[in-house]
């Protein structure tokens, strides 16, 4: 017999009991803390003979043991095949510009203020036909999803907004669904163009009540910009338009999580068409941010204040590995399936620069050295650069061969890996932390239903 590489006991705060997963077999059970020779099997340094029968046929039927090594090797073989397999969604970013009307204070695209530059409609044009030749050429199925990003996408001044409706029209009249990530500030200005293209949805930072918001996110001239944010939310929220308002968590806010949902409440935020949430900040340069925390003490501090102040449920948390791991079961009844590659970026992601380039992350756009090539004058891309994003699954890298979480994290975030490691090694995710705070929190669901 043969225990599983992929087993994680999991300990949860103020019980006796534990948690143990198995991101392969798809498998979570409750254990008894104090059936010692059962965890330290599934830990991998027990051993069977000290395990009753009925636990051990119990623990093959769940894929916590093999008969074999051979059985686990061809489940996570099957895995991957069907991976490859699998039509993953492609979605599109268009990046306008760099440029922006605000300088916050935390901002990693910083570098690219001087260098103001928007997009040309002939740039437009030509991404969009990138955009035909590569569903042709791979096959996609579904509606093409466009983003606009930035930098700001939404600026003022005919050139801009010109370009904008044109990308806007582009989009609609070839049936595209549209999305825009904007600060926000000009959303009232252009409300009305984006409600005649029926833009799918928009994201907005509010990075909490307006004394913290505008201390941090400022026009160049220092001045907050909370205002004009709330005025462009509320100009679009009577619209079909779904409204993802984002708050960059951080110790600067956190502390105001209570008076921000508060808020949501009393500017009657509370709709179908809003989603609040919050996204731990991230430090993608090496900055050393002065008020960045880890990701597993922000998420303890949301489920302490959803366990005391339950109006702050009203924030969801997104994007938070290991987190969303338990959400999903929750949501499902079951475990999501092992997960081979991190994020989108390595299956289907193209984004389009004004200058020409193509991206496959979203956060390396608008540095070249991570392009994968070009759709000006014609899309052409570079098999090695793509080769270094694309299917970059955790197998290719010997860390998360012998890693334990591998099958819940799938390799960690390229771009981190190639930021602070020159992507000769992976830059792991607070996965295990996330997922331990999550199991805690979340105890009596996962048994009780
Ligand atoms: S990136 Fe880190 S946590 Fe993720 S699989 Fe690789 S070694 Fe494990
Ligand atoms: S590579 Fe990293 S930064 Fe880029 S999309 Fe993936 S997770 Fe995000």
């Amino acid at each position: 017999m043969y225990v599983s590489k992929y087993n994680i006991v999991l300990d949860v705060e103020n019980h006796t009991k534990k948690i143990v997963i198995n991101p392969l077999s798809q498998s979570m059970d409750v254990v008894d803390g104090e059936d010692r020779e059962l965890l330290v099997l599934l830990e991998g340094t027990g051993r069977f003979e000290k395990v009753k029968g009925s636990d051990l046929d119990y623990l093959l039927k769940r894929g916590y043991i093999f008969n074999a090594q051979v059985e686990e090797e061809s489940l996570l073989h099957r895995a991957i095949e069907k991976d490859d397999q699998e039509k993953y969604p492609c979605d599109f970013l268009l990046y306008p510009t760099f440029h922006c009307n605000f300088r916050c204070t935390y901002c990693f695209q910083e570098n690219y203020f001087k260098k103001y530059s928007f997009i040309t409609k002939e740039y437009v044009s030509k991404a969009f036909s990138a955009i035909e030749t590569i569903c042709r050429d791979l096959q996609f199925e579904s509606t093409p999803l466009l983003y606009l990003f930035g930098g700001e996408p939404l600026l003022k001044g005919k050139r801009a907004e010109e370009t904008i409706q044109y990308t806007l029209l582009q989009a609609y009249d070839r049936g595209y669904r549209t999305a825009i990530v904007t600060n926000g500030s000009n959303v009232q200005h252009y409300s009305s163009l984006l409600r005649k293209y029926a833009v799918d949805f928009i994201q907005i930072t509010l990075d909490g009540p307006p004394h913290i918001h505008d201390t941090r996110r400022i026009y160049a001239n220092g001045k907050g910009t909370f205002d004009d944010i709330k005025r462009g939310i509320e100009s679009i929220i009577d619209s079909e338009i779904k409204i993802l308002i984002r708050m960059n968590l951080d110790s600067q806010n956190i502390d105001y999580i209570p008076e921000f949902s508060d808020f949501v409440y009393e500017s009657g935020w509370d709709k179908e068409n809003v989603t609040v949430f919050v996204g731990p900040y991230r430090d993608l340069l090496c900055r050393s941010y002065e008020y960045q925390l880890p990701e597993h003490v922000m998420l303890k501090r949301m489920f302490s204040f959803y366990e005391e102040i339950p109006k702050t449920r009203i924030i969801k948390l997104l994007a938070w590995p290991g987190a969303d791991y338990v959400l999903h079961f929750l949501r499902m009844r079951e475990l999501p399936p092992p997960r081979v590659s991190y994020c989108i970026a390595t299956y289907g992601r193209y984004g389009f620069d004004a200058e020409g380039y193509v991206y496959a992350c979203g956060n390396a756009a608008g540095n070249k050295q991570y392009a994968i090539g070009r759709y000006y004058p014609e899309i052409s891309l570079d098999e090695e650069n793509v080769r270094r994003w694309r299917k970059r699954r955790f197998n290719a890298m010997p860390e998360c061969i012998r890693c334990q979480l591998a099958l819940l994290c799938g390799g960690g975030c390229t771009l981190q890996s190639l930021l602070k490691h020159g992507g000769k090694n992976p830059f792991c995710p607070e996965i295990l932390e996330n997922l331990k705070v999550a199991v805690t929190y979340y105890f009596d669901k996962i048994v009780g239903e």
